[in-house]
């Protein structure tokens, strides 16, 4: 999509103008998904991937959540991470960006979620859908393994409706009809998701362009993702990674560029792809080196 497409795109009432704040501190940005990349598939966990978290924040690195996760989710876990820049939320539905006076810019790209909402219910006999709409707070944590309070965070969705199709065969089919009405459907890890027209990556090359009015020189980016949803925006950085789905699998890249396929899955995987891209010997490496004669002090 080009620069006039992501424009259209673009809610007019929700346009921020460049009155925001910079949010680029130095030449590099990472963009990441979150759910199988920066955190364990199914824990959640993401504590493998601190050590290199501190690394860029001393480095002055943003790193960005692209994700399909909702405003409410994200806010909580930027907060744990100590991330401080901007993020995408809903697969692409908004471009968030926090303000130093606590309040919040965003760039919506999204239709309004109750739109979407009205889309499944149509189609949700037919097809067998079950919709994050049609499941309690305590479903969806049974379902995705998230605890009742994140999965009520979950739920509030804006742009987005996440579900689930007893027949995934039939997605392709689903795709077309939402189609006709301005819909789209994409499969993220577990789950499929109804959305606008929008995708992760008319999201990150907004963000690509709004880095480039706040750097005098070119902005390296990077951009680390497990699933399908991540090809829009693995597509448009410099640096693309993937990192395997637990059973090992990667990511198929159908693009004639190179990409770095992550040794390990989940946050263990994301930090081996940091340490090498950015040239930062792991922590064994680093406890090795402390321990050669080489570097003892006599
Ligand atoms: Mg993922």
């Amino acid at each position: 999509m080009g620069e006039r497409g992501i424009a259209a795109l673009a809610h007019q009432e929700d346009c921020i103008g460049p009155s925001h704040s910079p949010w680029l501190r130095g030449g590099t940005v990472i963009f990441t998904d979150l759910d199988g990349s920066l955190l364990d598939e199914r824990s959640h966990r993401y504590v493998a991937a601190i050590p290199a978290l501190l690394d860029l924040k001393r480095a002055g690195v943003p790193v960005i959540p692209v994700t399909s996760k909702t405003a409410a989710e994200v806010r909580l876990l930027r907060e744990a991470l100590g991330l401080e820049g901007p993020y995408v939320v809903e697969n692409g539905g908004a471009v968030i960006l926090p303000q130093p006076d606590g309040t919040e810019q965003r760039q919506v790209f999204g239709r309004a979620a109750g739109e979407a909402r009205r889309f499944l219910i149509r189609h949700r006999e037919p097809f067998g859908l079950c919709g994050f709409g049609d499941m309690t707070a305590q479903e969806i944590a049974t379902f995705t393994g998230l605890s009742r309070e994140a999965a009520h965070r979950a739920s509030l969705r804006e742009y987005t409706e996440p579900f689930l199709m007893t027949s995934p065969a039939r997605a392709h089919e689903l795709d077309k009809l939402a189609r006709q009405e301005g819909f789209r459907i994409e499969r993220g890890g577990k789950l499929f998701h109804l959305s606008g027209q929008h995708d992760k990556g008319v999201a990150v090359r907004w963000l690509l362009a709004d880095a480039a009015t706040q750097s005098p020189t070119a902005v390296r980016s990077i951009g680390i993702g497990d699933a399908p949803n991540d090809l829009s925006f693995l597509a448009v950085v410099n640096e693309p990674i993937t990192i395997p789905r637990p059973d090992g699998q990667h990511l198929r890249w159908p693009l004639d560029r190179p990409i770095w396929r992550a040794p390990h899955a989940g946050s263990r995987g994301w930090s081996a792809a940091i340490r090498r891209t950015l040239g930062i010997p792991s922590t064994e490496v680093l406890r090795r080196e402390a321990a050669s004669p080489v570097n003892r002090i006599a």
